[in-house]
């Protein structure tokens, strides 16, 4: 049976070119190490596991990309969303040095393997900047500077009158450039990183959702419905949307985080003159509020930005609304944008926003908990999982590894998950002060 689904109606899927599929998993066959699983975390594991020589199978339930890889801003972030680095090391010791210092490299890193594999999504290495809401947040980002750069970072605080330069506007009070991020088309590449599995060796398969992993004659049995694959090692990629396809694939995995609903959409492309004054460097931008302010230009020149509204009555048009206001209130040039394509996707959040890497057997590894910044650092964390179950110790690895636990009161924390977004607004008005 072929599981009915349908790509979102997103820009990328409309402007990005078509791949042959994969055959389902039919029968039984048998590899080294099997990933579960076709995003970002997926594809980079098995691309690094086929590097070194790893007989590896690759099985996705519905179409590589069709999660939150094919769906995100794009955006390339060699930061996390709100650890700091000194409480990566505070947390993990070692571990969070080796992890600050990937988080750090994690943009350069993603921008040279798609360089390296020859795949073209729309790659532009033209920084990536967190502006400043306020001035508290503004001293906010010269402490981040100055932290990230203990860690190899090549972060840079700029004031406001080099920010009003950069993004073609006042509205912000300065905030922090790092020159190694940027932007791409995130199913171009997630398209590009399965072509680059299979030229390495990788087998694919689609629309094959895996039922279950058990343990038998000392090798892994990961089965479908119409087959199975047996391995020494096991890769759980299946991140936010670990329980959408079946929801007893990994429970603990799954009720781990709270899946929340982010919207993305795009504007017609804008003439050279409106780019001229907005964001004529075409960084990619997101701010420091919690209730996040982002936006980037595609290859076609559109903007592509986002946002979240409370509640699923009339979303879309809610959300739309919302967004085009925003845009406004920064760029008073681009007016109230009418959005050509908009769409959504699931971002996996923690109640901590510590991303979560699992070794739940001891050939059996998951991570999970991007909170909302995870196309960067899902490459880098693949490279790091193969390296794992290639028997690299974990004592050169960046792999932050604890015990996987459901989020207290999970189902309540999944109802009023989506209220935070209220918390968060109030928040981002309050000013904060540092030490
Ligand atoms: C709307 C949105 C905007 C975002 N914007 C950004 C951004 O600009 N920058 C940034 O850094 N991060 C961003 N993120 C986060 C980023 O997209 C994710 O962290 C990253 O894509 C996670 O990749 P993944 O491979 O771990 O998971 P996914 O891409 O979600 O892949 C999981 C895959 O598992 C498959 N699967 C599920 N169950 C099964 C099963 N039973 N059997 C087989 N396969 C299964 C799914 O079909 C899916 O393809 C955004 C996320 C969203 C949703």
């Amino acid at each position: 049976m072929t599981y009915a689904h349908q790509w979102p109606a997103s820009l990328w899927s409309a402007a990005t070119a078509a791949r042959a599929a994969s055959p389902q998993l039919l029968g039984t066959v048998d590899h080294d190490a099997v990933v579960i699983g076709g995003g970002l975390s997926g594809l980079s594991t098995a691309l690094h596991l086929a590097r070194r020589g790893i007989r590896t199978a690759l099985i996705e339930g519905l179409e590589v990309g069709w999660g939150a890889s094919g769906r995100n801003n794009g955006q390339v972030i060699p930061t996390l969303s709100a650890v700091e680095p000194g409480a990566l090391v505070k947390r993990f010791g070692e571990t969070g040095e080796r992890l600050a210092t990937l988080v750090g490299a994690s943009a350069e890193y993603l921008f040279r393997l798609a360089e390296s594999e020859g795949i073209d999504c729309e790659a532009e290495q033209v920084g990536w900047f967190q502006p400043a809401h306020s001035p508290g947040r503004q001293r906010l980002s010269e402490q981040r500077v100055n932290a990230w750069n203990k860690f190899g970072s090549t972060a840079e605080l700029l004031d406001r009158a080099e920010t009003a330069r950069l993004l073609g506007t006042d509205f912000w009070h300065g905030g922090m450039f790092n020159r190694s991020g940027g932007h791409i088309n995130p199913l171009a590449l997630v398209r590009g990183l399965a072509s680059a599995c299979e030229r390495a060796g990788v087998t694919i398969y689609e629309n094959s959702p895996v039922t279950d992993f058990t343990r038998r004659d000392e090798k892994w049995h990961v089965a479908t419905e119409r087959g199975m694959v047996r391995a020494k090692s096991v890769v759980l990629a299946t991140n936010a949307y670990s329980d959408l396809l079946h929801r007893k694939l990994a429970p603990t995995i799954a009720r781990s985080i709270v899946p929340i609903t982010s919207w993305q959409m795009a504007t017609p492309p804008l003439s050279e003159e409106v780019r001229a004054q907005v964001l004529p460097g075409r960084q990619a931008v997101s701010d420091t509020r919690a209730d996040l302010r982002y936006f980037r230009y595609d290859a076609r020149n559109r903007l592509i930005t986002g946002g979240s509204v409370l509640g699923a009555f009339n979303a879309r048009q809610r959300v739309a609304d919302h967004t085009a206001k925003r845009l406004a209130e920064a760029f008073p040039q681009l007016g109230l944008q009418q959005f050509t394509h908009v769409w959504n996707g699931r971002i996996g959040i923690t109640y901590d926003r510590y991303p979560r890497v699992h070794r739940l057997a001891p050939d059996v590894w998951s991570w999970v908990g991007c909170n909302g910044r995870g196309v960067a650092l899902s490459v880098s964390l693949g490279r790091e999982l193969a390296a794992a179950i290639d028997g690299v110790s974990l004592n050169e690895l960046a792999l932050p590894v604890t015990e996987p636990s459901t989020m207290p009161f999970y189902p309540i924390a999944r109802r009023v998950a989506p209220f935070v977004l209220a918390w968060y607004k109030r928040r981002d008005h309050r000013e904060i002060k540092l030490g």
